[in-house]
């Protein structure tokens, strides 16, 4: 099974025009850049393998896209968390409810490593922080190039919110092998951690720092998962302007730290929508309790 190239549109956002690659309209089960991570496990054949394990959070995007996965290929998923709350498991809702309707199996233990399983078992690292993930994220830059070539866009800046940087990071390397003279420079904000950690997270991928993109970020830390205002309201503030429903997660801060960095909008701006939206089912209900009085 293969993904037709996903659309771009063109969006108006506080008073400037961007680009919009709608990767979160690649596939009605996968979670944007994770179908993007996990293209290479759809593509290609795995004989031996019956099982995928993984990690990470219960309310997890990957999660979900690898449940997905593991339905199509005919693996079983099983996938480690910290803790499970109670309140999620007599009310199953978002991205767990509907890994567990493909059959995941979940458990609650503290630390897993690829050490402690078979060769019939596939493990994914926590968010799909691994190599393979290049496989899939050369074809969107692919895709990206294509787009500039057709439209004349010589030189671009791009702008996606990271976790892990696994996807800014290879799509920032993808982009640098010579192309013409089409110019494209990736940008990204740390969602999870500071830029310190991203930093290394890039590292870890690729020694070479000419391919790594480049980390913006607002002054003030930023906790993943908090509930802020001004991130709420940004959410609101993007469905009205521009139609298009991001994620609760990551977007807003991406959308925040965008808009303080208008040096980065002087050129033509694409920005990466990365999926992610099945998990606003179990945010969204936490932002309405917390900020009763922003209106929607
Ligand atoms: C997973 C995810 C990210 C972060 O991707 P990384 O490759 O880990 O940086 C960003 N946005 C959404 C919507 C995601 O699901």
């Amino acid at each position: 099974m293969s993904f037709n190239s996903s659309p771009v549109a063109t969006i108006s956002f506080e008073g400037h025009s961007f680009y919009l690659k709608r990767d979160d309209l690649l596939h009605p089960d996968f979670s944007g850049n994770k179908a993007r991570k996990f293209y290479y496990f759809l593509q290609n054949d795995f004989p031996d393998i019956k099982k995928v394990v993984s990690y990470g959070s219960v309310q997890s995007n990957a999660m979900y896209s690898l449940s997905v996965l593991a339905k199509m290929k005919g693996w079983e998923l099983e996938y480690f968390v910290d803790h499970i709350a109670d309140y999620l498991t007599e009310n199953p809702h978002g991205n767990y409810a509907g890994a567990l309707k493909n059959g995941m199996k979940i458990s609650e233990q503290l630390a897993v490593g690829s050490e402690q399983f078979g060769e019939d078992v596939l493990f994914i690292e926590e968010g799909g922080r691994q190599k393979e993930a290049e496989y899939g994220i050369k074809i969107l830059a692919q895709e990206i190039i294509d787009w500039q070539k057709e439209n004349n866009i010589n030189e671009l800046n791009i702008f996606l919110p990271s976790g892990t940087g696994t996807t800014a990071l290879y799509l920032q390397k993808s982009l640098l092998t010579p192309h013409s003279s089409l110019l494209a420079h990736v940008y990204t904000t740390p969602c999870v951690g500071d830029s310190t950690y991203l930093k290394k997270q890039f590292s870890e991928l690729e020694d070479n720092e000419k391919q790594h993109p480049t980390i913006l970020a607002l002054e003030k830390k930023h906790h993943f998962g908090k509930l802020y205002r001004e991130n709420y309201k940004i959410w609101l503030k993007l469905q009205q302007q521009t139609g298009v429903v991001f994620d609760l997660l990551y977007d807003p801060l991406g959308w925040r730290t965008l808009l303080a960095h208008p040096e980065v909008l002087n050129k033509p701006i694409l920005y990466i929508h990365q999926g992610g939206v099945l998990g606003n089912e179990s945010m969204l209900p936490r932002y309405r309790r917390k900020y009763p009085s922003i209106s929607e």
